[in-house]
C-alpha cells in the first residue's frame, strides 16, 4: 500500500448505498429462501440489537443474539420494499420518507454490527458475520438497484416543484447510485430485436461483471497479503543488522522460532513496519536491496500473480462503465464525485509543476549530504530512505521519544476540546458510565453547540491486539434526521465513534502519544465535528452522508492542521510528571519536521494519483502487453518521478487502494481535499492568529458552512460559502514551502470551478 503521510484511512461505515455494490454468489433470491429456511430456528428470544435506541446496548449484544434478529429483520425488510415498489409513489412523503426508514432501519443495527466486528471481533463473531454479509448485501443492493423506485424517484426529481437544495441533494444521490450500480444501462438494440430481450442481456451481463470484479478484487487483495507473507529472509549474523534499533532486533527474534533479541537468529518479513525499518535503519547496504527489490516485485509472479488480475479488472472496469453510458472508467468512478477526470488532472498538473523542482532539488541535497558522510557510491532506490533517515536525523535531531512525555492523552483531549469551543462555540462534556460500551477502556462524551445539546461521541483510543483492527476511523453511527426522531421528539441527535491505536496507560502513567497520534486524533475529530456539528436533518445528507468521497477529508485534514499550530501545540503539550511546557526548541523541531522533504512527498502523492487515473481514463489492455511496458506508464513516470523506478519494480500489483480499496479513480481524493482544507485554514491565518475575535467569527463562519451543511449542498459551493472564492492551490503550496521554485514563482489558480456544477443526475 502506498504511503500517505499523516493522513489516515477515512472509514465512514456507510450510512447510504455506496456500500453495496460488490455482489455476492448468489441471488437476491435464493438469499431470501435461505432466510425462510433459517427461519425456524431463528426463536423469538431477547432482541437487544433491534431494542437498542441510538445507544446500543453493548453489554448485551452477543454473535448469538445478533444473527436471529438481522435474518428477522432482513426478511421483514425484503417484504416492505417489495410493497414500496409494487406502488412506487412519485411524491416526497410517500417514496421518500418510506425509502428513508427502510434504509435506516438496515444501517442502524448493520452499523452497529460491523462496528462490534473492528472494535470487539472474535472467532463467534466472524462466523456471523460470515452468515450475515451476503444476505445484508442482498437487502442493500434490492434497495440501491430497484428499477420501480429508481424510475419514481427521477419522476419525482424532474417533475416536483418546490423541492429545496437538500431535497435535490438526496434525489441526486440515490439517483446516481442506482445507476451506478446499474439500473438505467445503455442497451444497443440490434436491428429487428427485441427491446426487452437485449435490457436484460445487459443487465445480466452488468451484474456479472459486477461479481467477478468482486471476486478478483477479493484476489487482487489476498495475493498482496500472500504475496508480502511469502518472503522470509534468517539472517545469522548480527552484523548484518548492524544500524537497526533493539526493538527491530527483538520482534524479529521473536518472528524466528528459539531466538532472542541478542543471538538470533532474526527473521526479515516484508511488513510495512519491517520494511520500513530495515530501508531506514540498516547500515547493511546489500540488505537493504535484497528486501527493496523482493518489496517492489511482490505479487508480480508465481502462484500470487496480480498481473492477470489487474488485465482482467481493467477490461472489466471499461466495459461495465460503457454499459453503464460512461466513455471509460475514470468517467463512471468519479459520477459521484466533486471532481471530473479533467479537473483533478489539471490540479495534478498544477501541483507536479510547483513540487517536481523541488523534489529534484531533494534528491540533489540529499546526494549532497551522503558525500558529506563519506559516501562515494550512487545513490539508488535502496538508499534514499536511509539517507533520508540520517539527514533528518542531522538537522532536526528528534525522536517520537522525545516528545512522548509532553502529549498524554488527557491534556491532548484537554486541548483538542479548548479548540473546539474556541473555533466552533462547541463544548465537550464527560458522560462516561451514562450508556453501555464495548469495552472498559471506551468513554461517552455530550457535545453541546452554543451551550445546547447538540450530539454524542464515544472515544475508543487504546490498540487492543486480536480484536480491534488496526488504524484510526470515525463512524457516523447514527445520523441527524427530522423523520426518525424519536415519538414526541423533534429531532434524532447525531451520535458518532473515534477510534485510534495507541497505546494504554500503563499503572499510573498515563497513555503518551507520538505526535503522529496527536495529529491523527485531530483528524477524526474533524470528521466527528463535521458528523456532529450538522444543521442538515434529512438523514441522507446530514453530516457526512451525502458528501462527495473527494470532499470528505476535508474537515479532518483541517483540524488536523491545527495540532501542529505552535499555540495550539503548546496549550496542551506539558509534561505529565512535571507539568512544564514542551521547550520551545523542541516545539521548534516539531514545526520543522512537517516540510521535511515536502516536494518528494507531494510528487509520490501525485505519481500514484496520475497513474490511478490514467490507467482507467485512457488504458485498454492489450494481450501480451503488461502495463508497466505501455507508453502511458512511462509517460507518468516521467513526469512525476525525480529518480525512476527500477525497470522491474511491478508497484501496481499490490496498490490495493485502488484494486481492492475502493479508490479507482479515487486516489487523487487526498491531494483535491487537501487543498480545500489548507486553503480552509489559512482564512484563519490571515485574519491573524493572534487576533481571537476573528478567529472565533471565522470559526463560526468555517462551523455554520463546512461543518453543517453536510452533503445538502454541492462542496465547491460550501466551500465557496466559507471562502468567498473557489479553493485555490496557493495556500497548500505556501504551507509546504512549495510555492517559490527554482524557476520563480509558481502559477496557482482555483480548483476548476467547473466542478461546481458537475454533480451528475
Ligand atoms: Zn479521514
Amino acid at each position: 500500500m502506498p504511503p500517505t503521510r499523516t493522513r489516515t484511512a477515512v472509514l465512514v461505515i456507510g450510512l447510504l448505498l455506496c456500500a453495496s455494490l460488490a455482489g455476492g454468489a448468489r441471488t437476491p433470491l435464493e438469499y431470501i429462501q435461505d432466510v425462510q429456511m433459517a427461519e425456524g430456528s431463528a426463536g423469538a428470544k431477547e432482541d437487544p440489537l433491534l431494542a437498542s435506541t441510538i445507544f446500543p446496548l453493548y453489554d448485551k449484544l452477543t454473535a448469538e443474539n445478533i444473527v436471529p434478529s438481522l435474518m428477522n429483520l432482513f426478511k421483514e425488510l425484503q417484504k416492505d420494499i417489495d410493497e414500496l415498489e409494487a406502488s412506487a409513489p412519485a411524491t416526497w412523503a410517500d417514496l421518500v420518507d418510506p425509502y428513508e426508514r427502510l434504509n435506516d432501519r438496515l444501517n442502524l443495527p448493520w452499523g452497529i454490527v460491523t462496528h462490534l466486528e473492528g472494535v470487539k471481533n472474535s472467532d463467534a463473531l466472524r462466523a456471523a458475520m460470515d452468515q450475515l454479509n451476503p444476505l445484508q448485501v442482498a437487502v442493500s443492493q434490492r434497495l440501491g438497484q430497484s428499477s420501480p423506485l429508481y424510475q419514481a424517484f427521477k419522476l419525482i426529481r424532474n417533475n416536483s416543484t418546490g423541492l429545496t437544495e437538500a431535497q435535490q441533494r438526496v434525489l441526486d444521490g440515490v439517483i446516481i447510485s442506482a445507476k451506478l450500480s446499474g439500473v438505467d444501462l445503455e442497451v444497443a438494440v440490434p436491428e429487428g430485436e427485441d427491446k426487452g430481450k437485449a435490457r436484460l442481456q445487459a443487465t445480466n451481463r452488468f451484474n456479472d461483471i459486477t461479481q467477478q470484479l468482486s471476486t478478483l478484487s477479493n484476489n487482487f487483495s489476498n495475493n498482496a497479503l500472500d504475496a508480502t507473507a511469502a518472503f522470509k529472509l534468517l539472517i545469522t549474523d548480527k552484523k548484518d543488522l548492524d544500524g537497526l534499533p533493539g526493538s527491530f532486533l527483538a520482534q524479529a527474534a521473536q518472528r524466528a522460532s528459539n531466538a532472542t533479541a541478542e543471538n538470533g537468529p532474526w527473521l526479515i518479513t516484508l511488513d510495512a513496519p519491517t520494511y520500513t525499518s530495515v530501508m531506514s535503519y540498516a547500515d547493511n547496504r546489500t540488505l537493504r536491496e535484497e528486501v527493496y527489490r523482493a518489496y517492489i516485485s511482490r505479487a508480480s509472479s508465481g502462484a500470487a500473480d496480480n498481473t492477470p488480475v489487474i488485465e482482467q479488472m481493467m477490461a472489466l472496469r471499461q466495459e461495465q462503465a460503457h454499459l453503464a453510458g460512461y466513455s471509460n472508467a475514470a468517467e463512471y468512478f468519479m459520477a459521484n464525485k466533486m471532481a471530473t477526470p479533467q479537473t483533478a488532472m489539471d490540479l495534478i498538473e498544477q501541483l507536479r509543476e510547483a513540487s517536481y523542482n523541488t523534489a529534484a532539488k531533494e534528491l540533489k541535497d540529499l546526494r549532497q549530504f551522503a558525500a558529506s558522510q563519506n559516501y562515494t557510491e550512487t545513490l539508488m532506490n535502496w538508499d534514499i530512505a536511509y539517507w533520508a533517515q540520517k539527514q533528518q536525523q542531522a538537522l532536526f535531531n528528534l525522536t517520537d521519544e522525545d516528545v512522548r512525555p509532553y502529549l498524554p492523552l488527557p491534556r491532548v483531549l484537554e486541548g483538542l476540546f479548548a479548540l473546539a469551543k474556541r473555533l466552533f462555540n462547541a463544548t465537550v462534556e464527560a458522560a462516561d458510565g451514562e450508556v453501555p460500551v464495548w469495552d472498559p477502556s471506551v468513554r461517552f462524551f455530550r457535545l453541546y453547540r452554543n451551550g445546547e445539546l447538540k450530539a454524542h461521541f464515544y472515544l475508543d483510543s487504546f490498540a487492543r491486539p486480536g480484536e480491534k483492527s488496526a488504524g484510526a476511523w470515525q463512524s457516523s453511527m447514527v445520523g441527524q434526521s427530522a423523520l426518525l426522531a424519536a415519538p414526541g421528539e423533534k429531532l434524532r441527535m447525531p451520535v458518532a465513534v473515534l477510534v485510534t491505536n495507541q497505546s494504554p496507560p500503563v499503572g499510573d502513567k498515563p497513555s503518551l502519544m507520538t505526535m503522529y497520534e496527536v495529529v491523527t486524533l485531530f483528524h477524526e475529530f474533524g470528521h466527528g465535528l463535521q458528523h456532529m456539528l450538522t444543521s442538515e436533518t434529512d438523514v441522507l445528507v446530514s453530516g457526512i452522508a451525502g458528501i462527495e468521497q473527494d470532499a470528505v477529508e476535508q474537515p479532518s485534514q483541517f483540524l488536523e492542521r491545527w495540532a501542529h499550530e505552535k499555540p495550539v501545540l503548546l496549550s496542551f503539550a506539558r509534561h505529565y510528571q512535571t507539568n512544564e511546557s514542551m521547550p520551545d526548541d523542541l516545539v521548534n523541531k516539531v514545526e520543522a519536521t512537517r516540510n521535511y522533504r515536502s516536494g518528494t512527498d507531494t510528487l509520490r502523492q501525485l505519481f500514484y494519483a496520475l497513474i490511478d487515473l490514467k490507467i482507467h481514463s485512457k488504458y485498454n489492455p492489450q494481450p501480451g502487453v503488461f502495463l508497466h511496458q505501455t507508453d502511458l506508464y512511462k509517460d507518468v513516470i516521467a513526469k512525476t518521478t525525480v529518480m525512476a523506478p527500477l525497470p522491474e519494480d511491478r508497484f501496481l500489483c499490490t496498490f490495493t487502494h485502488i484494486f481492492s480499496g475502493g479508490y479507482a479513480s479515487g486516489y487523487y481524493g487526498y491531494k483535491w481535499a487537501q487543498v480545500m482544507s489548507i486553503d480552509g485554514f489559512s482564512a484563519f491565518q490571515e485574519v491573524g492568529m493572534d487576533n481571537a475575535d476573528a478567529i472565533a467569527k471565522e470559526g463560526l463562519k468555517y462551523r455554520d458552512t463546512i461543518l453543517s451543511l453536510g452533503g445538502a449542498r454541492a462542496p465547491a459551493l460550501v466551500f465557496q460559502d466559507f471562502r468567498g472564492r473557489p479553493a485555490s492551490t496557493t495556500p497548500i503550496l505556501r504551507d509546504e514551502n512549495l510555492l517559490q521554485t527554482d524557476s520563480g514563482s509558481v502559477q496557482t489558480q482555483s480548483l476548476v470551478s467547473a466542478a461546481i456544477s458537475q454533480r451528475a443526475n
